[in-house]
């Protein structure tokens, strides 16, 4: 039997600055820096988490800001676009916005719908649309109140190598409702309020290529570990190749590659970015694992120093 997700738990990307990225999504989309922790592969690389005031499923990307990492392309095999909802009747609050800090945007209507698009600085393609679903942001920071502040995810543009095999798995796997075509565009709807459109581009793409500026991975939200064994099974059942459970810390994690060539990732709602730290303190202090804080200093010395800033244009 199928899966029913409520939507879109994480975004994953590449960039190649830690503060240019923390500048970007805090200090211009007016998102919380809700975790820096270290990737134990490489020391010197934070994973920077970015969502709501909690880092609720549904309002959090995840960075992995590296200097080294080589330029990528966005293409097929990809998430091509991340879209964040915004509360009704604030577009015109983010088009002066984006004008203030000379971000260049466009825009464009998708299933009646009106898109405001642009690059973040490593040239992810990020969109913004009004939505009535979702609650609001209880989330200020710079300027931005939250009867304007992104709520969210609204959900995202898949490039799929094959659009049929992706939509299979949206439909048949992860139990979203198909919800039309539009302009080049296949629309999928999942039950919860943010991260829940998902379109499927159906006009030709470049490949894709893995590096800066693309995102790395999608991850879909399973409410329980019940679930998310369930949905393992199934995907064993129809013939992918899923990898063991894996403890991310803040969630559970279990990784796909869909026929389309995207990464996809279910992961839990639970236990969520309070595990470890206050909620009023969410992403003040570098997090460790308790068997590596002997060596804090250490680590802490091979990662660039970061802060979360108002920035000058709100000044
Ligand atoms: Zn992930």
């Amino acid at each position: 039997m199928r899966k029913q997700t409520a939507g879109i738990h994480h975004i994953t990307a590449m960039v190649n600055d830690a503060q240019r990225t923390i500048d970007f999504y805090t200090g211009v989309l007016g998102l919380r820096l809700v975790k820096k922790t270290i990737n134990f592969d490489r020391p010197e690389v934070y994973p920077l988490y970015f969502g709501n005031k909690n880092g609720d499923p549904g309002t959090v990307i995840t960075f992995f800001p590296w200097p080294k990492q080589l330029k990528g392309r966005i293409g097929t095999g990809q998430v091509g676009v991340t879209s964040y909802a915004i509360p009704n009747g604030s577009i015109s609050f983010w088009k002066n916005r984006l004008a203030r800090f000379n971000i260049e945007y466009q825009t464009s209507i998708r299933f009646r719908e009106q898109y405001v698009q642009f690059e973040d600085p490593d040239g992810l393609r990020i969109e913004l649309v009004e939505r009535t679903a979702g609650v609001l942001s209880d989330w200020e920071f710079g300027g931005i109140t939250s009867d304007v502040a992104i709520k969210g995810f609204a959900g995202a543009i898949l490039n799929s190598v094959q659009p049929n095999e992706t939509a299979d798995v949206l439909e048949n796997i992860l139990g979203l409702e198909p919800a039309g075509q539009d302009e080049g565009y296949l629309r999928f709807i999942a039950s919860g309020n943010l991260g829940q459109t998902i379109d499927i581009k159906l006009t030709a793409s470049v490949r894709g290529l893995m590096g800066a500026g693309t995102v790395h991975h999608i991850a879909w939200r399973a409410k329980d570990d019940q679930e998310h064994q369930a949905c393992r099974v199934l995907l064993i059942e129809k013939g992918f190749h899923p990898t063991e459970m894996k403890d991310r810390n803040y969630f559970h994690a279990i990784y796909f590659r869909e026929k389309g060539g995207i990464l996809f990732e279910i992961a839990t709602d639970q236990p969520g970015f309070t595990a470890d730290e206050e909620l009023e303190h969410l992403g003040e202090q570098l997090k460790l694992p308790s068997w590596l804080e002997e060596k804090r200093t250490e680590l802490e010395d091979q990662l660039p120093d970061v802060e979360v800033r108002i920035l000058e244009e709100d000044k």
